[in-house]
């Protein structure tokens, strides 16, 4: 009989699994706390549950979390973190320590479908979805790192970005069932308001993420027409720019949070003043801000990262416009941990 993979179930079905057991139901509440506790590797070391649970446990259960399989350290303090699958694959998270707080950009499938012209990860192709174990598993293994690691010790992993290997919102269900679990008191607690579910523009779930959730979106714009983004971005030609904005228009959330568009500033192809006029113009009456990330070179894609002055004249272009905008200074770019530089290096 196969057994049931406890890190993929958010607190209510764990219960409802305990349950069919036959053992009352506040051991699922038991079980889980004991899960996303430090190092807990064994049914046997949830010492407060009875001989007999353990046994039974062990019999038709299951929790593994992904394995470290390597690690490579940014002179800028970032941490990337390859893992080893139970089926071989090998995904990929990037820890970016920060004064304030540890982010970690977490992974949600083995490649990616979308095929971004600019990212490493799309040119991998789509091997699979993760499971929402595999996702959080990331949390957990670099979390216990963290509390071994007196480099950073003091602070906690407090901050999520699923921004890593592939598109949430093409893995829904588990990415739901994922945030579920990160975000139960009693295992991870992790706040909502510190978890940011970016997309390239999977229209159609988007409006379901903010009705099943309560997470931040960002979404990954990179240009502010319909031809060049198609020309980065395939995703464009089936949910085109109007679709998109109309998407994020009706997103819903509370009055003071904003949308976070992601643009990727690439030399000659989005970034004259003309492109910044048109983003600003586009975005208009959309709560937002926007990060510019000018685009981090890797060997085998033809873009360039466009000079300081010309990424200058982009932002204020856009702040004259009355707009928040930052841009994001690249990390980890030296160990290929930047934004859509995932392509699993750390694989043997
Ligand atoms: Fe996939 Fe994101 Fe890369 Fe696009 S940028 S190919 S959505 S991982």
């Amino acid at each position: 009989m196969d057994k049931t993979d406890l890190t993929s179930l958010p607190l209510p079905r764990l219960t409802e699994f305990l349950v069919s057991l036959g053992v009352p139901k506040y051991r699922g509440t038991q079980v889980f706390a004991w899960l996303y506790r430090p190092h807990i590797t064994d049914f046997t070391e949830m010492t407060d549950l009875p001989r007999q649970l353990q046994q039974t446990l062990a019999e038709r259960a299951s929790f593994a979390w992904p394995e470290i399989a390597g690690v490579e350290r940014s002179r800028d303090g970032t941490v990337k973190y390859g893992f080893k699958l139970r089926d071989g694959s090998y995904i990929e998270a990037v820890l970016i320590p920060e004064d304030e707080r540890n982010t970690l950009c977490v992974s949600s499938q083995v490649g990616c479908a979308m095929g971004c012209e600019f990212c490493l990860t799309g040119s991998m192709g789509f091997k699979r979805n993760l499971t929402a174990g595999e996702i959080v598993g990331q949390v957990v293994r670099v979390r216990d790192r963290l509390c071994e690691e007196e480099a950073i010790a003091g602070r906690n992993l407090n901050n999520l970005v699923f921004m890593g290997m592939g598109e949430p919102l093409a893995n829904f269900a588990n990415l739901v069932d994922a945030i579920d679990i990160l975000v139960e008191q009693r295992g991870l607690d992790f706040s909502e308001r510190r978890i940011t579910v970016s997309t390239c523009g999977l229209v159609p779930k988007i409006q379901e993420l903010g009705l099943k959730t309560k997470v931040n979106l960002a979404v990954s714009l990179h240009a502010a027409d319909d031809t060049t983004r198609e020309r980065l971005m395939p995703i464009n030609r089936k949910y085109p720019l109007a679709d998109l904005l109309s998407a994020c228009r009706n997103f819903p959330m509370p009055k003071r949070k904003r949308i976070m568009f992601e643009y990727i500033l690439i030399q000659g192809v989005n970034d004259s003043v003309a492109d910044a006029e048109l983003l600003a113009e586009k975005l208009r009456f959309i709560p937002c801000k926007i990060n510019l990330l000018p685009y981090n070179e890797s060997p085998g894609l033809p873009f360039r990262r466009p000079v300081d002055d010309v990424i200058d004249i982009f932002q204020k272009t856009l702040w004259k416009a009355g707009y928040t905008v930052l841009v994001r200074s690249s990390r980890g770019a030296d160990i290929s941990a930047a934004c859509g530089q995932l392509a699993c290096r750390l694989a043997p």
